[in-house]
């Protein structure tokens, strides 16, 4: 899958949520799953920003589309997503962010920017080695890792502070 603009840029966006929904059709295609039109919805306003968008923003931005969901088809939807790995579950913001890297084995650590809440993926494939380490050092197989790191990106850095 192709390089992606850095959201911390101005970027055409568009060209992220085209290629994110591109890309969605393909991995389904291969793994013979269906992108019914209610789920490829869900990921496009997912992939609205570059901020993760919880469940209930989800359904509102739904329902002003003229879409009846329920909760549950929200929910399943998500889920259908999460489990193609087409979005990620960012816990400490019980929101959801578009997997930039979809398609790939990717360990997914998520830089979050405490001001503005843009959330950057990074593969970090060097720290997820170490943490196996780690863990089967104690006796522990680890499955899956997700990193949540917050912190300032640089354009919330560069905002003056008496501004
Ligand atoms: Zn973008
Ligand atoms: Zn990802
Ligand atoms: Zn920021």
């Amino acid at each position: 899958m192709s390089a992606r603009a850095i959201p911390y840029r101005p970027h055409n966006h568009d060209a992220c949520v085209s290629q994110a929904l591109t890309d969605a059709r393909a991995i389904c295609q291969q793994q013979n799953a269906r992108l019914t039109p209610i789920r490829e919805r869900v990921l496009e306003l997912i992939w609205q920003s570059h901020r993760p968008l919880g469940a209930y923003d989800v359904l509102s931005e739904l329902s002003s589309d003229g879409h009846n969901a329920a909760p549950p088809t929200v929910y399943r939807a998500l889920d259908f997503l999460q489990q193609h790995g087409l979005v990620h579950r960012i816990a400490s913001l019980n929101a959801f962010i578009g997997c930039t890297h979809a398609g790939e084995n990717h360990t997914g650590m998520f830089l979050i920017c405490r001001a503005c809440s843009n959330v950057l993926e990074l593969t970090a494939t060097a720290v997820s080695t170490e943490i196996r380490k780690a863990a089967s050092g104690v006796g522990f197989q680890a499955e899956n890792t997700t990193l949540e790191v917050s912190g300032l990106c640089p354009r919330c850095q560069a905002e003056p502070d008496d501004g």
